[in-house]
């Protein structure tokens, strides 16, 4: 296990710090192509935001999580996401199923990489939409059909007003990476513009390294007036 001291029983840590808890990944009740290549990335035990949170997460409840940097996100939010598209066994056709928005380009670079390697063995379509490339590569990918979505707020919304072709009807759930963050460089405007333009029956995620009224509030916003949906707070 990367970064683990031996001997330190009580809290062990994984390579972020993040604390490891008890709990197994290869007791998680996920596929055997995302379990293979959860092995392959070196990782045995779940963090404590993954414990919390990934239960939630595959039953498609609304989360709002809160966790310090370093612990362990990603994983959290990719592997449920990972396995809603492997379990309704959606192709391209289907158009953008899942959609992350990371507060920046590196970050969104970051997580479309763990999400490839977390997808080695899915046959489910990945792809990012960041700021500052070409447009029209871009366009010419969203046309072709990404399952799994990764985005900074203002290209997205670029996408979804002037990419024609882009197919995100039938979207079933859009996680919110690093929303503290999302809130202090101002994106709050285009998210609310996203939101308008998505799909209301969705599932909504919030992850944040920090608790703040700020993004309850937007937690709040983006949950929306979905009465028969469950909503969990977890930290
Ligand atoms: P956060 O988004 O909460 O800041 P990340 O998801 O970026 O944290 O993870 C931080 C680091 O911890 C990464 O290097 C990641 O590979 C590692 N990590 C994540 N989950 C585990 C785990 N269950 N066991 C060991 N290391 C982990
Ligand atoms: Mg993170």
């Amino acid at each position: 296990m990367d970064g683990m001291e031996e001997g330190e029983k009580k809290e062990q840590k994984g390579k972020g710090g993040g604390i490891l808890t008890n709990e197994l990944f290869s007791e998680l009740f996920v596929s055997e192509l995302t379990a293979k290549a959860i092995r392959e990335m070196n990782y045995t035990h779940l963090t404590q935001i993954q414990a919390r949170s990934i239960p939630h997460l595959m039953v498609g409840d609304d989360v709002l999580g809160s966790a310090r940097t370093g612990s362990g996100k990603t994983l959290a939010f990719l592997i449920p996401a990972i396995e809603l598209l492997h379990n309704a066994r959606f192709t391209p056709r289907n158009g953008t199923v899942v959609i992350v928005v990371c507060p920046t380009r590196e970050l969104a670079i970051q997580t479309h990489d763990v999400a490839k390697k977390l997808m080695k063995y899915h046959s489910q379509t990945l792809g990012y939409v960041i700021g500052g490339t070409n447009m029209r590569s871009e366009a010419n990918q969203l046309v072709k059909g990404v399952n799994l979505l990764v985005a900074t707020p203002g290209r997205l919304l670029d996408h979804l007003k002037s990419t024609g072709g882009f197919n995100y009807k039938g979207l079933k759930c859009l996680i919110i990476d690093e929303a503290d963050r999302i809130l202090e460089q101002n994106f709050e405007e285009d998210m609310k513009q996203i939101f308008k333009r998505l799909p209301q029956n969705k599932q909504t995620v919030l992850f944040s390294a920090t608790q703040t009224q700020r993004v309850e509030d937007f937690a709040n916003f983006t949950f929306g007036k979905k009465e028969e949906r469950q909503r969990k707070l977890v930290y």
